[in-house]
């Protein structure tokens, strides 16, 4: 799976996306080490805050099915700029170690970080 199939199953999930309030839809697809991929949406709620985004929705749904290693995370959106994952999902992501995320908006262009770069210092808990 490459990056370009990847993100065109993040394109795929697009028009899932509940997003009222903003009209900004996002579509993820998470590749597991194991090779199944789950897809995810952003799903907004008229408590802004309640929001939750795509890459933590394809997570969830990932976890829910009993996976836990992840190789790439791919996000789309239809917008100019290409979709980079806010802080919390970074910090949702890092919980789980180390992926590739890659992220294209409407152009054909995709960007590709790790996690540790777009995350460098996660928070931790230690007893
Ligand atoms: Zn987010």
């Amino acid at each position: 799976m490459n990056d370009h199939e990847l993100i065109r199953l993040a394109r795929e999930a697009l028009p899932f996306a509940y997003a009222p309030y903003s009209g900004y839809r996002v579509g993820a697809a998470l590749l597991t080490v194991e090779g199944r991929i789950f897809q995810g949406v952003n799903v907004e709620n008229a408590s802004y805050g309640l929001t939750i985004c795509a890459e933590r929705a394809a997570l969830a749904a990932a976890v829910a099915a009993g996976y836990s290693s992840f190789a790439v995370l791919a996000v789309a959106s239809e917008g100019e700029s290409e979709p980079l994952p806010c802080g919390a999902c970074r910090q949702v992501l890092r919980e789980f170690g180390s992926l590739r995320v890659v992220v294209a908006g409407k152009k054909e262009k995709i960007l590709s970080f790790t996690l540790e770069d777009l995350l460098p210092y996660p928070f931790t808990f230690e007893k």
